[in-house]
């Protein structure tokens, strides 16, 4: 089961991670965006640590709200309203329970994915996050490292792509043979599950 520390520690882990990958975010954003996801993202989750230090959520569900409604209130781009949105839903689907199995994680973060889609009208193949999201949260039924690795596959799989919503597609033809600087995001947020899972799964063993 996981607790209310584990989805801090994977809040945590993610603002760590898109503190060390801000520079190269707002690069991939810059020949096919306005340059600034890596900023957004920044600003985004510096607010999360600090709200979350501030408030004592006392359930997953409570942590992943909070999180998801800072993201909504502190990032302009189009990627504040969809991750926000992510894990609002997300921290929704799972209530107020103080533990929840991996399996409610899984279908929570199904519901997130699918209201990402609802909001931003995208689906895969588009050149958005949920390229990066939707393999991901399919290959959560295997583990959390799968999901973290579909993910950046599909991340990777967004070059060849014409991007078909958001800033990019302003470019038509010229959106492609870049990465989609959200979908490389969405890498870094399952990336950062895994690690806590490990690091939470290890510390069990032990
Ligand atoms: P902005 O485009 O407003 O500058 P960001 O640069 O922070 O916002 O985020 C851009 C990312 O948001 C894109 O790389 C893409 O992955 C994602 N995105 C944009 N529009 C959509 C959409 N309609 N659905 C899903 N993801 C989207
Ligand atoms: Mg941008």
């Amino acid at each position: 089961m996981r607790d209310t520390e584990f989805f801090r520690s994977w809040m945590t882990a993610a603002a760590a991670a898109v503190e060390r990958e801000a520079d190269r975010l707002t690069e991939l954003d810059s020949p096919i965006g306005d340059a600034d996801h890596g900023s957004n993202l920044l600003r985004g989750f510096t607010a999360v640590r600090a709200a979350l230090a501030a408030d004592p959520a006392t359930s997953p569900g409570a942590v992943l709200v909070l999180a998801g409604r800072t993201l909504i209130s502190t990032v302009g781009g189009a990627s504040g309203p969809l991750y926000g949105t992510l894990l609002r839903r997300t921290g929704k689907e799972l209530g107020e329970s103080a533990e929840v199995s991996d399996e409610e994680l899984r279908k929570a973060l199904y519901a997130g994915v699918g209201a990402v889609a609802q909001l931003g009208g995208a689906a895969p193949g588009d050149k958005t996050m949920l390229d990066a999201l939707v393999p991901g949260v399919a290959a959560l039924g295997t583990s959390y490292r799968a999901a973290a690795e579909a993910a950046q596959d599909g991340a990777q799989a967004t070059v060849p792509m014409l991007a078909r919503k958001g800033r990019a597609s302003y470019l038509g033809e010229r959106s492609i043979g870049h990465q989609d600087p959200g979908a490389t995001s969405s890498a870094l947020l399952l990336g950062a599950l895994a690690d806590t899972a490990d690091a939470t799964d290890t510390a069990e063993a032990s």
